[in-house]
C-alpha cells in the first residue's frame, strides 16, 4: 500500500517535472527555432502551436536516430525531422508512426543495401526503420513550394505501410478514407499516366505507394494548386489527415507570444 502510494507520488512528480520542463525549456527552444525554420509551424494558429510542439518533442525523443558515413546529426536537424513527422500526424491518433523505431540519416544520396540502387531515402518496415539522406532533406526544405519534400514523402510511405500492416490492431488512417483514396487512385492513375502536363510528377504513377507519397508532398507544399487541379483527391486527403493546409495561411502577425 505504502509502496503504491510512493509510486503514485513519484509518477505525479515525474509528470509535473516533464510539464515544467516543457513549459520553461523544451517548448520555448523548439518554438524559437521552428518559428524561423519551419513554415508549416509559423503558419499554425496559436492554439495548435502548443500541440505541435509537444508532438515534436515526443518524436525528437521517441525515435532512435542513427548517423551514417560520418554525418553529425545536430539537434536542429533532429528537430526538423521530428517536425515533418508531427506535421503528418498532428490530427491523427497518437499511435501513428509508433510502428517505426529507428531513423537512419546519411549525409548524401546512398547505395541501398536492399535495392542496390542510389537512394535519397526509403522505408524498411521489416527493420522498422526510415532512412533519409540529409542532402535530400535539405533539397526539400530549400524549395518549400515545388511539391518535392523528402521528409514528407518518406513519412507518408511509413504511415501508409503502418496502416496496411497494423490496421487490424490499431487505427492510423481511417479505413473508409484510405479505401476512398485507393479507389480514386485506381481509376485516375491510368488516365493521368498519359497526361504529360499532369500536376503530379511522373514518379507518382509507379504504384499506389508512390501515388500516396507524392500526393502528400503536394498536399502540404502546393495546397492551393492541388485543391484547384484535383479537388476530389484533395478532399480525400483532408479527410485522411483531418486537416486542410489551405486554412493555415492566416497571418500570424497578431498572435500573442506563446511563452513568457
Ligand atoms: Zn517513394
Amino acid at each position: 500500500m505504502v509502496f503504491e502510494l510512493l509510486g503514485g507520488i513519484a509518477r505525479l512528480f515525474n509528470s509535473l517535472f516533464r510539464e515544467l520542463r516543457f513549459r520553461f525549456y523544451d517548448g520555448p527552444v523548439f518554438h524559437r527555432f521552428l518559428n524561423h525554420k519551419y513554415p508549416y509551424y509559423s503558419k499554425l494558429p496559436r492554439r495548435l502551436k502548443l500541440k505541435f510542439l509537444r508532438l515534436v518533442k515526443d518524436h525528437y525523443e521517441y525515435f532512435d536516430y542513427i548517423e551514417r558515413d560520418n554525418l553529425k546529426l545536430k539537434r536542429a536537424m533532429k528537430a526538423i525531422i521530428a517536425s515533418a513527422a508531427s506535421q503528418l500526424v498532428l490530427f491523427l491518433p497518437n499511435t501513428s508512426l509508433t510502428f517505426f523505431e529507428r531513423i537512419i540519416v546519411y549525409p548524401d544520396f546512398y547505395n541501398s543495401k536492399i535495392t542496390h540502387k542510389v537512394h535519397k531515402g526509403e522505408v524498411n518496415p521489416g527493420l522498422r526503420t526510415i532512412v533519409f539522406s540529409w542532402h535530400g532533406i535539405a533539397d526539400g526544405l530549400n524549395r518549400p513550394d515545388d511539391g518535392l519534400n523528402l521528409l514528407l514523402h518518406e513519412f507518408a510511405h511509413a504511415l501508409w505501410l503502418e496502416h496496411k500492416i497494423m490496421g487490424h490492431e490499431y487505427q492510423v488512417i481511417s479505413p473508409k478514407w484510405a479505401a476512398e483514396f485507393e479507389n480514386y487512385a485506381i481509376q485516375e492513375m491510368p488516365k493521368l499516366q498519359n497526361d504529360s502536363e499532369h500536376f503530379f510528377r511522373r514518379y507518382a504513377f509507379e504504384n499506389m505507394h508512390e501515388f500516396f507519397a507524392v500526393a502528400v508532398e503536394n498536399f502540404f507544399e502546393r495546397s492551393e494548386k492541388f485543391k484547384a487541379h484535383q479537388p476530389e483527391l484533395y478532399r480525400i486527403l483532408v479527410q485522411i489527415f483531418k486537416q486542410d493546409p489551405t486554412q493555415f495561411y492566416a497571418s500570424n502577425s497578431k498572435q500573442k507570444s506563446l511563452f513568457r
